[in-house]
């Protein structure tokens, strides 16, 4: 191990907050064992119980039609678009009742940056789901959208958020934060929220009272100053407010984007830009693996370099298959992945409670083989070849 990086962890393990110029020599480094070893030192400190947790909940998108143009992103269609949609109440009720009956017990539901659709509108929508399915906690509308829906209804992001909660909304996901610094989100988005705005969605969330998660998605165009500069910001915002409950990052999938000459990143770098966000984010109480872009195997080892988590087994996703991702894992997969580390699979919910017995255990073992969960617009459903034709359900993960 280089002497700088040795510095640097025993420094860092012995209370020193990780400074940026040192969390950028160790995405450097080549010392990815001892770095994972640090980070993974950090996660038993903040998590000595002998569990490491999963959620079950559901993607919903909601609409794919979107009035702002990101290069990286293969799911949305501009409005007037043949293929655009915007998903029916009945279609809605019935994925989530789905989702219950597969022992769900949450929706995360994004969509587009629809141009028409009224602030009273997602209040209806809310309120809806909520009066029907009352035990299902709404975790949506991701930073983009939320500015968005302010800017159409022409009120304060303070109010817009206030009635959003009163109509139902449970928690606000991390999505849409990619590298939170202007350049880069000038140079591949047009028409969407930058750095200031994504980070005060969340800190007036946080101020409400409400909990949210962040994320990154990493190795496309940002510096690795930059990837440090975007931890950093999230760690000022939970210095102020504390309200994040969990980060996670990914890296970009490239397939079927205006930006797939950039090659993809690799585990090694998925592993150890991981790693370092644990080491960074020392005021983050969790930190979640992404199996669903890095398989079953590397989301597994992310368990040992900074994850206390597996994220979610989700029921639909469309957003990073539409990408080209197609990992699929069933609940007993997600299980055993962390059965095997030596700890015990806890189911958590959003807000990182966690349950000793999960009753969808045994529902999920009934179930017989399936092939399709009616997914709408998903492009990982039905592929003749994938793990989710073996398997009990067709789930992915996702990026919460
Ligand atoms: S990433 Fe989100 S905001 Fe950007 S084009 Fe896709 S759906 Fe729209």
């Amino acid at each position: 191990m280089s002497r700088d990086t040795r510095t640097i962890l025993e420094e860092t393990l012995a209370g020193k907050r990780l400074a940026a110029d040192d969390a950028v020599a160790l995405l450097t480094s080549p010392d990815l064992a001892a770095i994972g070893h640090a980070a993974d030192t950090v996660t038993r400190r903040l998590h000595p119980e002998p569990w490491r947790t999963y959620n079950i909940d559901r993607n919903i998108n909601y609409t794919n039609i979107c009035t702002a143009v990101c290069d990286f992103c293969a799911f949305y269609r501009p409005p007037k678009h043949a293929e655009g949609y915007v998903l029916e109440r009945e279609e809605l009720y019935a994925k989530i009742e789905e989702t219950v009956a597969l022992g769900g017990d949450q929706i995360l539901m994004q969509g587009g940056l629809h141009p028409t659709l009224s602030l009273e509108w997602y209040e209806e929508l809310l309120r809806d789901l909520k009066q029907r399915f009352p035990q299902v906690n709404i975790h949506g509308f991701s930073p983009p959208e939320i500015y968005h829906f302010a800017k159409v209804s022409k009120r304060p992001l303070k109010e817009v958020l206030e009635r959003l909660a009163e109509a139902g909304l449970g928690s606000l996901p991390g999505g849409g934060g990619e590298i939170l610094v202007d350049r880069v989100r000038a140079a591949m988005t047009r028409g969407k929220v930058m750095t200031d705005d994504w980070l005060e969605v969340h800190r007036v969330w946080h101020q409400l009272g409400g909990r949210s998660t962040a994320t990154m998605m990493y190795g496309h165009i940002e510096t690795l100053e930059e990837r440090v500069e975007h931890l950093e910001r999230l760690r000022q915002v939970q210095d102020e407010t504390g309200g994040f409950t969990a980060f996670i990052c990914w890296s970009f999938q490239p397939d079927n984007t205006e930006m797939d000459h950039i090659p993809p990143t690799g585990p090694f770098e998925y592993l150890r830009t991981q790693a370092v966000a644990r080491l960074y984010l020392d005021n983050f109480p969790n930190i979640q693996s992404s199996w669903v872009t890095q398989g079953r195997e590397i989301g597994q080892l992310a368990l040992l370099y900074g994850a206390n988590d597996m994220g979610s087994l989700m029921i639909e996703e469309n957003v990073v298959s539409a990408a080209g991702t197609v990992h699929h894992l069933t609940l007993d997969q997600m299980r055993s992945a962390i059965s095997e580390l030596g700890y015990e699979p806890r189911r958590r919910n959003v807000f990182y409670e966690t349950f000793a017995d999960d009753p969808a255990v045994a529902l999920h073992a009934s179930l017989p083989t399936t092939s399709c969960c009616g997914g709408g617009a998903s492009t990982s459903c039905g592929s003749p070849d994938s793990a989710a034709e073996a398997s009990q359900l067709p789930v992915i993960s996702s990026v919460t």
